[in-house]
């Protein structure tokens, strides 16, 4: 009998392919299948997913981190991964729900079901295992029963799970940390948090040495695992000369995004004996605040002395210590 796929499962497989040719990838794992399924959102998987509180794009990511893996070596699966077995279990479900077609769910549920492959390793870690998924598989079939209807699963190894009223699902967030600092030299005005502080010192550096956004840039880089400031503005590339490190923040941020991060809020330690910065506070509070795409009230930013201790105290130059929380954000397709 042909085996019939249903179009979100079609659509998932078709997508695994072209993103192996895409990559180069020697073979299709069931880490492709199941990016196929992540990547073009299939209704019921991800439906399936977002119950037991898994961020889809947050496992988008770790697939895609996977597949590198695997694809440099780094990543050695216990037994053949080959999407063929998956389809094929995926397959059998779709036979037991007494379906005619296959549906993405099928596959989720079927790459789900061999811990010792890919991307069984990879749900299990998101805590995806095959008694949680049967919990919310009927949903996710599209099987619609009625109570005290028979359960279309039933004979299959199932579990009941039920979620309290309150139940919603968890999001992921990830935390990104940054320091920075620079020395001050003759001649104002200081660049600092985005904006100009008038005075006779300033901050030297390479681009505007605004120790700030550099701390804050490496912050949201770090949380996205985008890298870091030194390698995507190096101080060998002519361009980062003189650099406006608001713009760096900005591109920072775009770098996160296409990693499917969004910053959410930022907490930032200035330490410096002088200038006293409470006085322009609200002004680098509003102008990181625009440069990041947040609220104000979401941009923390403290100044504190090092109590005249070493290079800080004896006014040398000053540090900046960053930390930025960033939420998932759905990538384009
Ligand atoms: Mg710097």
């Amino acid at each position: 009998m042909p085996v019939r796929f249903q179009a979100a499962a079609r659509k998932a497989i078709d997508f695994a392919m072209v993103e192996m040719e895409r990559t180069g990838d020697p073979a299709l794992s069931s880490l492709h299948l199941l990016l196929g399924l992540l990547e073009h959102d299939a209704e019921g998987s991800m439906a399936a997913l977002r119950l037991l509180g898994v961020n889809p794009a947050a496992l988008q990511l770790d697939a895609r981190r996977d597949i590198h893996l695997a694809r440099i070596g780094e990543l050695l699966a216990e037994i053949d991964d080959a999407p063929e077995l998956v389809l094929e279990r995926a397959g059998r479900i779709s036979e037991q729900c007494g379906a005619t077609q296959i549906s993405d769910a099928d596959i989720l549920m079927a790459a789900a079901q061999d811990q010792r492959t890919w991307a069984g390793k990879l749900l299990a870690s998101s805590g995806v295992t095959p008694p949680l998924l049967w919990g919310v598989f009927p949903e996710a079939r599209g099987v619609l029963r009625p109570p005290g209807a028979p359960d279309p699963l039933s004979g299959m190894d199932a579990v009941e799970v039920t979620f309290p009223p309150t139940f919603a699902p968890m999001l992921p967030v990830r935390t990104g940390i940054g320091y920075d600092s620079h020395r001050f030299g003759v001649g104002g005005p200081l660049i600092l948090g985005g904006i100009e502080i008038p005075g006779d010192i300033k901050l030297i550096g390479h681009s505007d040495a605004d120790a700030v956004c550099h701390a804050l840039t490496d912050a949201v880089l770090g949380g996205a695992g985008a890298g870091d400031i030194g390698e995507l503005f190096p101080d060998t590339d002519p361009r980062n000369k003189g650099r406006n490190s608001i713009e760096m923040l900005r591109m920072a941020c775009v770098a996160s995004e296409k990693r499917g991060w969004r910053v959410a809020q930022v907490d930032v330690t200035v330490i410096v004996e002088r200038p006293k910065l409470l006085p322009y506070r609200d002004a680098m509070r509003a102008a990181l605040a625009t440069a990041l795409g947040l609220p104000a009230d979401s941009v923390s930013l403290k100044a504190k002395t090092n109590e005249g201790m070493g290079w800080v105290g004896r006014g040398e130059g000053l540090a900046c210590m960053a930390v930025a929380t960033l939420i998932p954000i759905r990538t384009a397709t």
